[in-house]
């Protein structure tokens, strides 16, 4: 058998298949297809019906694949749509679709109608923009930025503004999409409005309840009657500072002052007027001690105390006679008082230094014990604790007499 004979072909065929051949060695095609014209040189271009028939039942399959696949194409496509506009209509927020370029409306769903008020034919034709829906346009830039730069957004607190003009906080979520071969922003936003506004409500009160906390600090630090330290405040400050006089201060000043014929004036002008009088006395310490460290306290009923950090005693009689002659100098009239004819006050003075390391209670005693010498020695006046080795003298005390006379201790 020749190459390229098959058993089953006919005669004629295997004389084709031989001349192909026989053509193919003489440099023409060899592919079985052509017919050959026993005059030499001419091929006979007859197809052979069988190929055809093949061939045109290949074509047909291809086609009926290709139609069979485009239906299926267009019936997913059919139903990737409607899965499309169903979530876009059922999502729960408000969804808009808008041209990136120009921020042109698309489409809005039913969530967005709720939400801004707008319907589909609201916004048609128009960018918004036009539609002013954010309140803070910056916050439009700074979506349209994070789209361009990283394709989304997410989670941005904005405001948006309703059809009516009330304001709607947001928290928007928006992905770049193509929509029609155009660029296009799917916009999800959600109204956080009700939380924002309990949580407005929760920060104030809890700025209500710190205020509070620091109201009822302040009152159980203060006096009522004066508003002066009271006397927690005192102990608690003369603790710290006394520490700090052991950490290496210098010194450390306290006077201790008392109304002179107190109960008296009470009786003459009664309780209420001593409680004015009380508070005036008050007001015109604390016009006299105002550096920071200085702490002015009421000590309990008509007494009072002055906390001088840092202070030597020089300094502290200072302050104790300028205290003394302030309240003196309001002269409020006090008909009862056996030394003069308006309000006074006796004072006691303590300096303690770092060396002496003193306890709070001793030196509280020393500044009641030289308070105690100025009643006896005629009040109205300032006594000095003279029981520390630095003392100024065994006497101590100045007279108010004295007091006017020696500049060292003017104010
Ligand atoms: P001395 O010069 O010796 O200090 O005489 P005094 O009368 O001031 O002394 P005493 O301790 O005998 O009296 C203190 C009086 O102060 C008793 C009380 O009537 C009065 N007092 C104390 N606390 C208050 C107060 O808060 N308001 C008023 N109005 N009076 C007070
Ligand atoms: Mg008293
Ligand atoms: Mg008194």
């Amino acid at each position: 058998m020749h190459i390229g004979q098959h058993a089953s072909m006919p005669a004629e065929c295997m004389h084709i298949g031989q001349n192909a051949c026989m053509t193919a060695v003489s440099g023409t095609r060899c592919d079985g297809k052509y017919k050959h014209d026993s005059r030499p040189g001419r091929v006979d271009m007859t197809f052979d019906p069988r190929i055809l028939a093949i061939v045109l039942a290949f074509v047909s399959s291809l086609l009926l694949l290709v139609m069979l696949l485009n239906k299926r194409l267009n019936r997913d496509n059919r139903q990737a749509r409607e899965t499309f506009e169903k979530a876009f209509e059922a999502s729960p927020d408000a969804v808009l679709v808008t041209r990136l370029a120009d921020g042109m409306c698309q489409r809005i769903n039913s969530g967005f109608t709720r939400m801004m008020g707008y319907t589909q034919d609201d916004i048609r034709g128009r960018t918004t923009t036009e539609l002013a829906f954010w309140a803070d346009p910056e916050q439009r830039l700074k979506a349209i930025a994070s789209l361009r730069a990283i394709g989304y957004c997410e989670e941005l607190e904005c405001e948006f503004v309703h059809k009516d003009g009330s304001h709607i906080h947001v928290l928007l979520n928006a992905r770049l999409i193509t929509l029609e071969g155009e660029l296009s922003v799917i916009s999800y936003a959600r109204d956080i409005t009700a939380q924002r506004q309990a949580e407005d409500r929760i920060r104030l009160l809890i700025d209500r309840l710190e205020s509070e906390k620091g109201d009822a600090r302040r009152d159980a630090l203060t006096d009522g009657l004066t508003g002066l330290a009271n006397r927690r405040h005192f102990d608690e400050t003369l603790q710290t500072e006394l520490a700090r006089l052991h950490g290496g201060k210098e010194s450390l000043s306290l006077i201790m002052a008392d109304v002179d014929f107190f109960k008296t004036y009470n009786d003459q002008y009664g309780h209420l007027s001593g409680d004015r009088t009380l508070q005036l006395i008050a007001c015109a310490m604390q016009g006299v001690v105002r550096r920071v460290p200085d702490l002015v306290a009421r000590y309990g009923g008509e007494e009072f105390a002055v906390i001088l950090p840092d202070t030597d005693r020089e300094g502290a009689i200072r302050v104790a006679e300028a205290v003394r002659r302030a309240v003196e100098g309001m002269k409020i009239p006090h008909a009862a008082s056996a030394i003069a004819p308006h309000v006074t006050i006796s004072l006691g003075v303590v300096t303690t230094r770092a060396v002496d390391r003193q306890h709070m209670t001793d030196i509280v005693a020393r500044a009641d014990h030289a308070l105690y010498r100025a009643k006896q020695d005629g009040r109205n006046r300032v006594e000095i604790d003279c029981t520390d080795s630095g003392s100024i003298g065994s006497k101590g005390g100045i007279s108010q007499d004295q007091a006017s006379d020696e500049s060292s201790i003017e104010q």
